[in-house]
């Protein structure tokens, strides 16, 4: 399967090419059509598989940008792959005109909620401010039909198993929830039976 058989918006295929991918790797061949269809998708990968642009083409192809609301919640363990992340959303969404901001703790929370009041498409950042600005209705997810998990595994280590918990309840039920982790401990099997519904699982 190529991205072009994808069904993918053109201004989306073309941030694609201009980053430099001419073929799906392995995990994005498998993730992106089953996660276009809208169902939930749980992957085992480890870094370096292309598992960022597995859940971010997916993620991007279903925003309205012409809706100034937050479409998607792009959930990682820490401030760098924050930062990673929130770059991947920006090169392959470079020709849409999506909005991508990026949060973690250790920034001023005034500058957050500042940009917050403008258009923000795709949120990504750590729990604990992501809940925090959701808990100050700064952050409006009550509409947010993409939540994604990278890292799963470390997302819920004890440190943030809590926040997590909470944060889940200021998505709307409906939600698509897409999780990546290297390892699935028994936290990330309980995650699965609670809060997704009939996951597609990849095994690479
Ligand atoms: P990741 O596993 O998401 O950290 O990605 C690992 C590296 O692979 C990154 O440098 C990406 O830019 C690159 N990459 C991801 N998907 C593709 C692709 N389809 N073709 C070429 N490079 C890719």
């Amino acid at each position: 399967l190529e991205f072009e058989d994808m069904f993918l918006r053109r201004e989306l295929l073309m941030g694609i090419f201009e980053a430099g991918f001419e073929k799906p790797s392995p995990i994005q061949e498998e993730a992106i059509p089953i996660a276009l269809a809208k169902r939930d998708v749980l992957a085992r990968a480890k870094n370096g598989t292309g598992k960022t642009a597995a859940f971010v083409i997916p993620a991007l192809q279903q925003i309205d940008v012409n809706k100034p609301k937050i479409q998607a919640l792009l959930l990682v363990p820490t401030r760098e792959l924050a930062l990673q992340t929130s770059q991947v959303c920006k090169i392959l969404g470079k020709h849409m005109g999506v909005q991508v901001m990026v949060t973690t703790g250790g920034t001023t929370l005034k500058d957050d909620i500042l940009r917050l009041s403008e258009s923000v498409h795709v949120l990504v950042g750590t729990p604990g401010r992501i809940l925090d600005l959701a808990g100050k209705n700064v952050a409006d997810l009550s509409e947010c039909p993409v939540f994604v998990m990278d890292e799963a595994d470390k997302l819920l280590s004890a440190e943030f198993a809590p926040v997590m918990e909470q944060l889940l309840s200021y998505l709307p039920s409906g939600r698509q929830v897409m999780l990546f982790s290297a390892t699935f401990p028994l936290i990330v099997k309980d995650f699965k039976e609670k809060h997704m519904s009939s996951p597609y699982e990849i095994n690479l």
